[in-house]
């Protein structure tokens, strides 16, 4: 029984490689039926049921997709369908329904491994976040190969996520933490990066999109300068994987971690890409049910990768509503996504700069959706405050990223984080809001 049910999972998830090509290729394997060419976004916002309330009185402004975005109709769908007729628990019934379930669940893999072009699904592991992602790597990858003395590369720009896992590991090793600086207009110092690479580095770890900056590293060239000196690298995809086609094959990175709450899905459930020669080596991070292949109180032996990492009963419904949600992202197209977004940002910038007293924290040549500032007489907190009574919803504070905080020497900024559902008529509500805000200070 219990090797009927392993085998079943095995050849669910083993299939032929996929090899190299750009997303383009992917989108031209679509039927031409489920792709929108031109691409009407003012339709698209109707998806989303959320946006069309008031808050305190006024229309709502959601600007805070950097923290989580919204779900469409669809996805929300695709939940409540499968909380009512479908759930059971995956992997291990006989029965029919648990048969369906193990089905569905499965299939967020195989949509997962084409959205970002990864060659095999079982280089796609399910965790429930980015968060968990970056500590499963950081422990078995850690655990597996860093010993006294190696070094792990981090950048002044990294999350909270993607330090303090490593920290702790480092601590545990013996490993040593090295950062890349952040120059001042918010991009990485490259040249201060290849200084630090040597023979000592182990493991490269960087952002793919800055959460607190909106900047876009250059995680392909960071990634190449890295395998130079047989270092592994993990990037941390939470904030470009929503926003711009995300190829892994061609970024060649080891691994790559995102969260579906921030591409129009579930809370609760994120992925881990990691090259296929990695995740077989690696040792499992937790234990309990479905991650074994035989237990007895002499001996326990472990199920094969990805499975080996995914213990306990998962995050089952908010795997399938991820399907539902790249899906839903891949029928508008990430390349489109990219482009309206990046026109967005653009106008966002520019209307922004006009504002007197307003002061962008980072002005990096290739910025995504994200637009941080200060007003040096008044707190973050306050115009966050006085925008939300106009029902514009923005993030203040240090944005778990408080080491680039500190770099510019601010304790906190205001965030606007956009999305694809995000009109112009938002920027220009943000632009009047601020204003609104600022009458209430002299200065
Ligand atoms: N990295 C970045 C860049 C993020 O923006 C976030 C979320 N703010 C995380 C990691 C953590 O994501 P999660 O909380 O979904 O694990």
């Amino acid at each position: 029984m219990t090797v009927l049910i392993i085998n079943y999972l095995y050849h669910a998830l083993f299939e032929q490689p996929h090899r190299g090509g750009s997303i383009s290729n992917i989108y031209s394997q679509m039927p031409q039926s489920s792709i929108i060419s031109k691409v009407d976004f003012d339709k698209i916002r109707k998806d989303f049921p959320v946006l069309d309330q008031k808050v305190n009185g006024h229309p709502l402004v959601y600007l805070d997709n950097g923290a989580s975005s919204q779900m469409p109709a669809k996805v929300a769908d695709r939940l409540d369908h499968y909380h009512r007729y479908e759930h059971a628990n995956v992997h291990r019934g006989i029965h029919t329904l648990s048969q369906k379930a193990t089905d569905a669940y499965e299939e967020t893999r195989r949509k997962i491994r084409g959205f970002i072009n990864s060659r095999y699904n079982e280089e796609i592991v399910y965790t429930t976040g980015t968060t968990d992602s970056i500590n499963l790597v950081a422990n078995s990858f850690g655990s597996l190969h860093f010993k006294e003395g190696d070094e792990i590369i981090l950048s002044q720009m990294e999350h909270h996520a993607n330090i303090v896992p490593w920290q702790m590991i480092a601590e545990k090793t013996g490993a040593v933490i090295r950062v890349i600086p952040v120059l001042d207009n918010g991009e990485l110092d490259m040249e201060a990066y290849k200084s630090l690479l040597s023979k000592k580095t182990k493991m490269v770890a960087v952002i793919h999109v800055s959460n607190a900056l909106g900047t876009v590293n250059p995680v392909k060239e960071i990634t190449a300068l890295a395998h130079e000196f047989g270092a592994a690298v993990l990037i941390d995809g939470a904030q470009s994987v929503p926003h711009q086609p995300v190829d892994v094959q061609d970024i060649d990175c080891d691994f790559y971690a995102f969260s579906a709450h921030k591409m129009c899905g579930p809370t609760g459930f994120g992925i881990l890409y990691g090259k296929k020669e990695h995740l077989d080596q690696m040792p499992p991070y937790r234990g309990g049910g479905d991650m074994i292949d035989k237990v007895s109180f002499e001996e326990t032996t472990y199920n094969v990768a990805p499975l080996r990492f995914e213990a306990g009963t998962p995050p089952i419904a908010a795997g399938i509503g991820t399907a539902a949600a790249v899906d839903y992202l891949t029928q508008i197209g990430m390349k489109n996504i990219a482009e309206h977004e990046q026109e967005l940002v653009q106008y966002g910038y520019e209307q922004l700069k006009k504002i007197e007293g307003l002061r962008f924290i980072g002005e990096p040549e290739h910025r995504a959706s994200v637009l941080s500032f200060v007003f040096d007489e008044i707190h973050a907190s306050d115009i966050g405050t006085l925008l939300d009574k106009r029902g514009i919803a923005v993030r203040t504070g240090h944005h778990c990223a408080q080491p680039i905080l500190r770099r510019f020497d601010v304790p906190a900024t205001t965030r606007a984080s956009l999305s694809f559902y995000n009109t112009r008529e938002d920027i220009d509500r943000l632009v009047d809001g601020i204003e609104y805000a600022k009458s209430f200070f002299e200065f």
